[in-house]
């Protein structure tokens, strides 16, 4: 008892001052903005992948603490692209079916909010491993995913020449360590991407940009306000 006492004003003091901090972070995200661009852009259309191919996994580390900020930074697992992007994605998944593997997405379209987090989080010597906010991401235009491939058989992601998200020169598209099979499997994935029109960011073998990526806005709207602005986008 005496023990729990004397610890209740620290907790309570430990809380006041994560509420506090918890509010300043509001007031930072809340005065930042997207970058103003100029031009036109096509009308978003973004779908949720799952919907389109229920073979598509979804492993949204973004979603769990299991990612490099240690925290869930995504209220909802989900992952959506642009409908063009989703499309070809979807054939993507066909084409390795035939191969004995499935996709497995880490993340697709993300809030702009969700890049300027990351950016503040990241220190500056990894930097080059997110994207700066004041440019936004793909990620952002609904024309990026983050994925890798699944064993039809298993079930199981397979193992690559490293992880994702991974801060390190394994994550390189042509590192070459690793074994000849992660190697293989890697390169399997990229020929798979690239037949669609992907392309991948050389320091993430995980990483993927759509053709038509500089067609489409940077957009801050959350997962769940996706359907309902369906329409109404662009305004
Ligand atoms: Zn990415």
């Amino acid at each position: 008892m005496a023990t729990s006492e004397k610890l209740l004003p620290t907790r309570r003091q430990f809380l006041f001052a994560s509420l506090l901090c918890a509010l300043a972070l509001l007031r930072v995200l809340a005065q930042d903005q997207p970058p103003k661009e100029e031009g036109a852009f096509r009308e978003p259309d973004l779908v949720e992948l799952r919907k389109l191919d229920k073979t598509i996994k979804l492993d949204i580390r973004y979603a769990t603490s299991n990612n490099f900020t240690g925290r869930p930074v995504y209220t909802e697992a989900r992952a959506f692209l642009q409908r063009p992007a989703a499309e070809a994605l979807v054939r993507v998944s066909r084409a390795l079916r035939g191969k004995g593997y499935g996709l497995a997405v880490f993340d697709g379209y993300r809030p702009w909010s969700v890049t300027k987090l990351f950016w503040d989080l990241t220190p500056a010597d990894k930097k080059q491993f997110v994207a700066d906010p004041s440019k936004g991401s793909r990620h952002n235009r609904g024309c990026a995913v983050d994925l890798t491939l699944y064993d039809l058989k298993t079930g199981r992601e397979v193992s690559m020449p490293g992880e994702f998200d991974e801060m390190t020169e394994r994550s390189h598209i042509s590192f070459a360590g690793g074994t000849p099979e992660q190697r293989r499997l890697r390169d399997t994935l990229r020929a798979a991407m690239e037949a669609e029109g992907f392309a991948v960011y050389e320091p993430e073998w995980w990483h993927y940009d759509y053709k038509d990526w500089k067609q489409y806005p940077i957009l801050n709207i959350n997962f769940s306000e996706i359907g309902k602005r369906r329409g109404k986008a662009g305004k």
